[in-house]
């Protein structure tokens, strides 16, 4: 026997395929606005196969975007006779080459009225005349490395580069820095023959071109409603990379229009990063100075108690563990940032794990708060009351200082499944990038929202404990996680989370342990510019204190407290078109929308 599951809190539905497609059509009538997400499965390989759902999982959480709209996703081998009609919006991701697609799923990719983009693989399945009257070409392969071409680093040649809207976007490509034999890109596409000039340049929304040889190749294809992108877009994703491209166009597969129009300001987000009660005074004073007179709203993430198990730091004992509230100058300068302009952003309870190299040297900003780094796994207390217990303390802490912070921000973007499902239901928002494992939950109840943290601080402890009790979050550690970040805000990810994008990383002009890409003011400023052309999409990024050191300490400076880099950002983002946001006015007047929750559709073997 079959049986159906839908993720989340939906109820568990067994029976026969039948009925349960039947169901899901009833419910899908009832939806105003829906979309339909077929990924590969591919149920019979070995190794498992998981880049498909993985892909999903990334489609869902963009989408995130248009709450609204609502979600189905399902493997494409279950795919029916004139199923793309059910909703006006069908994505294909096809992942897995020559995954086996129910040939009623190319007859109606030709005939449905409905909007179906059609990603990756398997496009020479459609017969060339009909590549050729939709969009003036004919498929001709898939594209592989150019071993013969190589760039300055030795990186070898591929189709690299996208031209969109007068912009150039670029993929992802480094050797592995542990194994360098190993080339990670995202270098196969497929490539077109143009046969009809015109029709393929009126068709062709966004080209891909050859890092070396510069030749160009239609990626991304329409015609009316029936669309074709020469990959799955959510491989080896990076700020500068396609993936942003198919964000953009999500407007045009689903008609949506933008949140902010053309000629509006972009927001912008300018975190001051990893602030403890032992970061250096003057260079907080001197940076929130800077922010104050160029007329900058900023925010900064804050960790409220500072270790340092092994006295990396000095070798003060007393500075093991600092608390905030033990330090009335820590907390002046908290009150001075307020009043010109900062917004607070909770950033972990200590920013480090207990007396433990995780995986660096145990000190509060350096290490994982809750992720064991050093074996990839969650932490070995990683349950409800740990990760509960560590947010109210440390929110008791920051509200005794006076501090209400207005989102949460989980330290180096890292935690287990069930934490991130724990802040999705604690704060009413989170900040940045998050890493996505495939999970299941169950859970009877929901944390009502007027008991999220950032509302009510510590307080509602008694009452927030009922509520987490029967919290339970399975998830197979052999799985692949992936990490994702967003161009614009997110109103549901796949944990139930949302979200304040950061899409423009950070400050980190130099290799050491924890860095592993160089990222320069110029690279910043670059990316900014380039997304000018991308609705909806933010400026968000972040910087540490210690960047206004010289640059023998890691700084940017030609002098202790020269801001005159971080100023040429700023103003640059301005120049752009950006405008700097107070994140604690944005989140006031954010209106809420009606959030649909995905439905997911499984076909599972008995037993499993
Ligand atoms: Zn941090």
């Amino acid at each position: 026997m079959r049986t159906m599951r839908c993720r989340h809190f939906c109820t568990l539905v067994t029976g026969l395929l039948v009925a349960l497609q039947a169901q899901l059509a009833l419910a899908r009538e009832q939806a105003s606005k829906c979309i339909q997400i077929y990924y590969d499965r591919v149920p019979d390989s070995s190794p498992p196969y998981q880049t498909g759902y993985v892909h999903a999982i990334m489609l869902e959480n963009l989408l995130g975007h248009f709450p609204e709209i609502q979600q189905y996703i399902i493997p494409i081998e279950m795919y029916r006779p004139n199923d793309l009609g059910k909703c006006g919006a069908n994505i294909y991701l096809a992942t897995f080459y020559e995954n086996r697609v129910p040939q009623a799923f190319y007859d109606d990719y030709l005939t449905t009225p409905s909007t179906v983009v059609w990603a990756g693989y398997g496009i020479w399945h459609l017969p060339q005349s009909k590549q050729r009257s939709l969009w003036g070409v004919e498929f001709s392969g898939l594209s592989s490395l150019d071993a013969d071409h190589r760039d300055a680093d030795g990186k070898p040649a591929f189709y690299r580069n996208f031209d969109y809207k007068g912009e150039v976007f670029q993929k992802y490509a480094e050797f592995d820095r542990f194994h360098p034999v190993i080339f990670n890109a995202a270098y196969e596409i497929s490539l077109f023959d143009v046969v009809d000039d015109d029709l393929a340049k009126q068709s062709t929304l966004a080209w891909a071109r050859h890092s070396f040889t510069g030749d160009r190749v239609p990626y991304v294809l329409r015609h009316d409603n029936r669309w074709y992108i020469g990959d799955s877009p959510f491989a080896f994703i990076d700020e500068e990379d396609r993936y942003l491209i198919f964000a953009d166009l999500l407007f045009d597969i689903l008609d949506e229009p933008p949140r902010r129009q053309p000629g509006e300001p972009k927001p912008a987000l300018i975190r001051l990063e990893d602030v403890h009660p032992l970061v250096a005074l003057w260079q907080l004073y001197d940076m929130v100075n800077m922010f104050f007179r160029n007329e900058v709203k900023f925010s900064m993430s804050l960790i409220p108690v500072f270790r340092d198990p092994f006295l990396v730091n000095g070798d003060h004992p007393a500075n093991r563990y600092v608390a905030l509230t033990s330090r009335p100058y820590f907390q002046e300068f908290l009150k001075y940032a307020k009043e010109r302009g900062g917004s607070f952003i909770f950033h972990g309870f200590t920013h480090q794990h207990d007396t433990e190299r995780n995986p660096y040297n145990g000190m509060t900003g350096d290490d994982f708060e809750f992720w064991d780094r050093t074996q990839n796994k969650p932490v070995s207390d990683d349950s409800v009351n740990y990760v509960v217990g560590r947010l109210e303390d440390g929110l008791d802490l920051l509200g005794r200082a006076g501090v209400q912070p207005v989102a949460w921000l989980v330290p180096h973007y890292q935690a287990s499944p069930l934490d991130y499902v724990i802040f999705s239901q604690l704060f009413s928002w989170n900040v940045g990038r998050i890493i996505y494992f495939p999970y299941s939950l169950t859970q009877s109840s929901r944390l009502p929202p007027q008991l999220a943290m950032d509302r009510l601080g510590a307080a509602g402890r008694a009452r927030r404990a009922t509520y987490f009790q029967d919290l339970a979050v399975a998830f197979r550690q052999d799985q692949t996680p992936t990490g994702q970040f967003f161009p614009y805000e997110i109103d549901r990810d796949f944990y139930a989370q949302r979200l304040i994008p950061e899409n423009v990383g950070n400050v980190q002009p130099y290799m050491n342990e924890q860095v592993f890409r160089v990222e320069t003011v110029d690279d910043m400023i670059r990316v900014l510019r380039r997304n000018r052309v991308l609705r909806d999409s933010w400026g968000s990024f972040f910087i540490h204190p210690f960047r206004l050191e010289t640059r023998d300490r890691e700084g940017l400076g030609e002098f202790p407290g020269d801001t005159a880099a971080v100023e040429r950002l700023i103003n640059a983002a301005k120049d752009a078109g950006y405008q700097f946001i107070d994140l604690e006015t944005f989140i006031r007047n954010y209106r809420d929308h009606v959030v649909k929750k995905p439905v997911e559709l499984q076909v599972e073997r008995e037993g499993q």
